[in-house]
């Protein structure tokens, strides 16, 4: 563990915060069953996201990428939402200052309850047309629809792929709800992918609380004031035991 940084073995009141930020990566869905893409059993040692995930292989082979992400599709919805996810929803639900912003695609905090989630890298539920904006598709368990009604173009899954830039609005919402948080709990993220690698040290700037909840120490730790090294489904009922709900 780094020089300075303390571990966390007492719960958390949240009442004693005005606005909390939860900021979800890969790992908050790990033990949900859906692989992370870079770490042990991760998407891209098996696919190469040069022919799955961005733009030139859409152009490539747009059938071939989204059966790709049909399979994504699949995959999550076979995976429930955990321990961890319930707390967070619980929370939600009875403060009004939680926002979940989360780089996941996979919707697991929204089936877990939460209404109010920032998916700063889009979501595998959403097709785009790039000229005439997003078709919701939340629902179906398949591509409803592959082409734009308005332009006969193919819809691509509104997720921000290699190459892709992220969509402002949303980048700008997370931006505000992180620089006016006064408690960040960041799980399951290794912080290496920018941008939103920035935005735990945002939170830092604007004199947030720095909580971090992962397996391993990640390259960031310097940011946070407390470490818990623990999975999230283990360690969010522990930060928060009197909101944790029975599976249902
Ligand atoms: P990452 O794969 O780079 O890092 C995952 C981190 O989670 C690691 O630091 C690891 O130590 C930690 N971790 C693993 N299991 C954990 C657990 N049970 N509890 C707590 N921590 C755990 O993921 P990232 O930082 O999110 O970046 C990857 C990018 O890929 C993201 O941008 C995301 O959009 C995307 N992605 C999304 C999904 C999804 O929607 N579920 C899955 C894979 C990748």
């Amino acid at each position: 563990m780094p020089a300075g940084l303390r571990t966390v073995s007492d719960m958390l009141s949240p009442a004693d915060f005005r606005s909390i930020v939860f900021f979800t990566g890969a790992g908050m869905s790990a033990e949900s069953g859906i692989p992370t893409y870079r770490g042990a059993g991760g998407l891209w040692h098996e696919y190469r996201y040069e022919e799955y995930a961005c733009q030139a292989a859409f152009e490539r082979h747009p059938d071939k990428v989204l059966d790709f992400h049909y399979l994504r599709r699949e995959q999550a919805l076979s995976c429930q939402p955990h321990a961890g996810h319930r707390v967070i929803a619980a929370l939600s639900q009875s403060h009004p200052g939680v926002t979940v912003v989360t780089q996941n695609i996979d919707g697991m905090h929204q089936r877990a309850g939460n209404e109010r989630v920032i998916e700063v890298h889009g979501s595998l539920w959403r097709m785009r047309c790039a000229e005439h904006g997003v078709t919701r598709d939340v629902a179906a368990a398949a591509y409803a629809h592959t082409h734009c009604p308005q332009c006969g173009r193919w819809l691509r899954p509104d997720i921000t792929w290699f190459g892709d830039y992220l969509d402002e609005p949303v980048w700008q919402a997370a931006f505000d709800a992180i620089s006016d948080c006064d408690l960040f709990i960041s799980i399951g993220t290794s912080g290496v992918v920018y941008p939103a690698a920035r935005l735990p040290e945002l939170a830092r700037a604007h004199g947030a609380r720095m909580l971090c909840i992962n397996t391993e120490v990640p390259d960031n730790a310097f940011l946070f004031d407390e470490m818990i090294t623990r999975p999230a489904s283990l360690a969010l009922p522990q930060l928060f035991p009197l909101l944790v709900t029975p599976k249902e």
